[in-house]
Parts: structure tokens; C-alpha cells; sequence
């Protein structure tokens, strides 16, 4: 590693040089871009993030999920540098390279399901997601969206309507896109119904207020990300798709958070054995390059015409060659296994602490996508406080972690796969302390 694996504080966080950054920040950058910690980055690799201060932070969210691999994976910079010195940019839609076909042949490839399938690339997550609702509009030629409870889709226009939380993502933004409507979501902290059963109750909403002969696609992440990591009880994805597929509703799988070993299998579906009709991905799929896709079964995707699809930048040949040096990383290295070690490791110490500790409701999660739902003592009423006190003692103490969920008060980890044991159990420490302190 070209950082040494170790926490390390030289400087109250944040140091001199990252306050100074902060602000000439807010001398520059719009107010509405805010940032977890007010700490500035120089490097990073394995499990550390180095700060321009000098000081080693634990990195337990791997920039909200991107760098899965780790940062500057060596296989995705030597691909990267190798690129950048051919060409930077043709477009795609002008004069195509194999870089991209590759992508999507690898994605048709590993996405859940054997049968025929197409890619498309994009930038973000956002754009894809409003790519999978165009492709979904133009096959069924029915215009209406269902999304879920909690949701989390991205920050455009449309991805705002889908966005189930206002504050910070939608207030002062709309008018919002129509055509949005929201079923209820399972959620077993917090409801006490089997995965089947909410299904029935999210399809009786969905036939009563929009109708199957109006819908054009169901979205919904198979765990959750923003909206609280909340995976859904068993069998309910399953019951949904069955319902998609009997009144021909596509069911496209927002997999931007969850897919490439985050979750300890390639994506979340698999688990399960679901098979979406469309699969959203980004995030986690180009080792932190923009980039992002829609893949899914050939006569869904192949619906628009020639030329409907596409933008300046989508599938960029610098991102596609650190996709392929990303997927081949997560491959070669077993990356999904070690994920799923990590989440071994990291369930048995919070559920130990979940034990002595009436404050942690919940403790939940897969692989390397594990939260833990602070309460108050004893009850299921939801401390968003706690939870931003236990994030911010942590931040002081050098270790990265993120806040999530409707209510605020879940702690999120998203540690990337190249973390060692030896850091997950300090950063886990840390959390201990923060908590025991603020009893
Ligand atoms: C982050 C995220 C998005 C949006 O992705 P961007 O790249 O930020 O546009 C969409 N869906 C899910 C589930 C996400 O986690």
C-alpha cells in the first residue's frame, strides 16, 4: 500500500490546512454543496484516507460506496493512465471504441439473469435511473412509476419525484415530475409483516391509486441506501416481480448503492435469486470514474429508436477502462467473498454491542453495507441526534462514517473491500468509545 494502513491524528481534526480550505470553500462553492467532514483530502488507498494535515483516517465509506476496489486500484490506475495517454474522448454516438462494447458485454454478463440482454452507459446514477424510465415509458408505451417508501433515486428532476425524503433532496425544488406515485415499502424494524404480505399491501396501493394498465416500470433498490440501508423481508422482491411480470410492468432493480460485491454477492439480487427486468448500476462500477449503465433483457432495451438514448460523455473512454480494471479487480481479487468476511466480522462486534446497548434498535446489513438504527433506550422512537453525535465523536477521533434513513439516526458503513481486519476493529472501537461516552 502506498499509505500506511494505519489511524493516525497529527492535528485536531479538522487541521489548519483543511479549515483554511473550508474557507476559501465557502468564499467559492455554492452553499448548497455541503460535506460530511470539513476535512480536505491528499490521498488514499486500502482502508485511509490522508488529509492534507497529515492526519490517516479510517475510511468506512468508501465516498458513499464508489471505491469499492479501494482507492487508485492499482489494476484501475495503470488502466486509466494507460487511456488517458491514447485518447481522452471521441463520443461514443460520434466514433465508437471498444471500451465501451466491453462494458456492456461484461455487464450483460454478471448482471442477474442468463438471457439476452443490452447496456447502455451514462454518467451518474440519476441519469440512469431517468434512462431506465425512458427505455421502460418507450416498451410498454405506458407512462406511470411506482417507487417505494423511503426511496433514494438521485437529484435530478425526475429523480427528486422518485426521492422519497424532502429535506435536504427535494425542499424548494419543485414543481416535481408527474407520474410518480409511492407504495409502501417492507421494512422489518419497523413493521411487523412477512416479506409476501407487504408485497400484497404495496400491490393493493399500486392497483387502487395508478392502475397495472398504466404502468410503465417499478423501481426500487433491493436494500436501500439513503433511505436507511433497510433490506426487505424475504420474498418480498420476489412477489413483486411476479406481480410486474403478470400485468407486463417493468420491474427495474436501482442497484447504484448495493451492486459490484458491496453486498457480498456481485449484486443485491442475486441473493435472492431475483431477476430484474432492467438493472441500474453505478457508483461501485468504475473504481470512483463517473460512470453508469442500464442493462436488461434485449426487447425492453432495444425499444427506442435509434439515437434516443446516449450524451456527450456517457460511457466516457476513460471511465470504461476503469470499469474493466474494476470488475476484473472485484474477479480476480474474490472481492465479493472478502466482502462478505467483512460483514461477518462487523455483524458479530455490533451485535455484541447491540446486547449491552438498549440504544441500538437494529443492527442489519450485508457484506460490506451494514447499519445500525439508533433509538431511544428501549424504543423504537428514532434518535437522529445520538446518531449525529456518535458521527461527529468518530470524525474527531480520525474515523470516516456516514449518517442515513428517513429519520436521521442511522449509522452507515461502507467500508471499501480492501480494508483490513486491523482497521475495521479500530474503526469499530472508536464507535464503541463514541457511544460509551456519550451514555
Ligand atoms: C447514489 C444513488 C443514486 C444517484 O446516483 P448519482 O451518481 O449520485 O446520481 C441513485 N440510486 C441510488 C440507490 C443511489 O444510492
Amino acid at each position: 500500500m502506498p499509505i500506511p494502513q494505519r489511524r493516525r491524528l497529527v492535528t485536531a481534526i479538522p487541521g489548519p490546512i483543511s479549515k483554511e480550505l473550508m474557507s476559501r470553500k465557502a468564499g467559492a462553492v455554492a452553499a448548497g454543496v455541503g460535506t460530511t467532514m470539513p476535512v480536505f483530502a491528499a490521498r488514499a488507498a486500502g482502508g485511509i484516507v490522508e488529509d492534507v494535515d497529515g492526519n490517516h483516517l479510517i475510511d468506512l465509506g468508501s465516498g458513499i460506496a464508489v471505491t469499492t476496489v479501494g482507492n487508485s486500484a492499482p489494476r484501475v490506475v495503470e488502466a486509466v493512465r494507460a487511456q488517458v495517454a491514447e485518447f481522452t474522448h471521441t463520443c461514443f454516438m460520434v466514433t465508437p471504441y471498444e471500451s465501451y462494447v466491453a462494458v456492456a458485454e461484461r455487464l450483460n454478463e454478471l448482471t442477474p439473469g442468463t438471457h439476452d440482454k443490452r447496456t447502455a452507459l451514462f454518467n451518474s446514477g440519476a441519469e440512469a435511473v431517468e434512462n431506465a424510465i425512458k427505455i421502460a415509458r418507450a416498451h410498454t408505451g405506458r407512462q406511470a412509476v411506482v417507487v417505494f417508501d423511503h426511496a433514494y433515486h438521485g437529484r435530478t428532476n425526475l429523480t427528486m419525484a422518485m426521492t422519497a425524503k424532502s429535506m435536504p433532496y427535494k425542499h424548494g425544488f419543485g414543481p416535481f415530475a408527474s407520474e410518480v406515485y409511492r407504495a409502501p415499502l417492507s421494512y422489518p424494524f419497523r413493521d411487523e409483516v412477512d416479506g409476501p404480505t407487504a408485497a400484497r399491501r404495496a400491490i393493493e396501493v399500486v392497483e387502487k391509486q395508478v392502475g397495472g394498465a398504466n404502468l410503465a416500470a417499478m423501481v426500487i433498490e433491493p436494500i436501500q441506501g439513503e433511505g436507511g440501508f433497510i433490506e426487505p423481508a424475504a420474498g418480498f422482491l420476489s412477489a413483486l416481480i411476479e406481480w410486474c411480470t403478470a400485468n407486463g410492468v417493468v420491474f427495474v432493480a436501482d442497484e447504484v448503492q448495493t451492486g459490484f460485491a458491496r453486498t457480498g454477492d456481485m449484486f443485491a439480487c442475486d441473493h435472492e435469486g431475483v431477476v430484474p427486468d432492467l438493472i441500474v448500476t453505478a457508483k461501485g462500477i468504475a473504481g470512483g470514474l463517473p460512470l453508469s449503465a442500464v442493462t436488461g433483457r434485449t426487447e425492453i432495451m432495444d425499444a427506442p429508436h435509434s439515437g434516443g438514448l446516449g450524451g456527450t460523455y456517457g460511457g466516457n473512454p476513460l471511465a470504461c477502462a476503469a470499469a474493466l480494471a474494476a470488475i476484473d479487480t472485484i474477479v480476480e481479487d474474490g472481492l465479493t467473498a472478502r466482502a462478505r468476511e467483512i460483514g461477518t466480522l462487523m455483524l458479530a462486534e455490533l451485535q455484541r454491542m447491540r446486547a449491552v446497548d438498549p440504544r441500538i434498535g437494529d443492527v442489519r446489513g450485508r457484506g460490506a453495507m451494514i447499519a445500525v438504527e439508533l433509538v431511544r433506550a428501549g424504543t423504537s422512537e428514532p434518535d437522529a441526534d445520538l446518531a449525529r453525535a456518535v458521527a461527529a465523536t468518530a470524525h474527531a477521533a480520525g474515523v470516516i462514517v456516514l449518517t442515513c434513513g428517513t429519520f436521521g439516526n442511522v449509522l452507515r458503513f461502507l467500508p471499501p473491500l480492501t480494508i483490513s481486519d486491523g482497521l475495521l476493529a479500530e474503526a469499530l472501537e472508536v464507535l464503541r468509545d463514541a457511544l460509551t461516552t456519550l451514555a
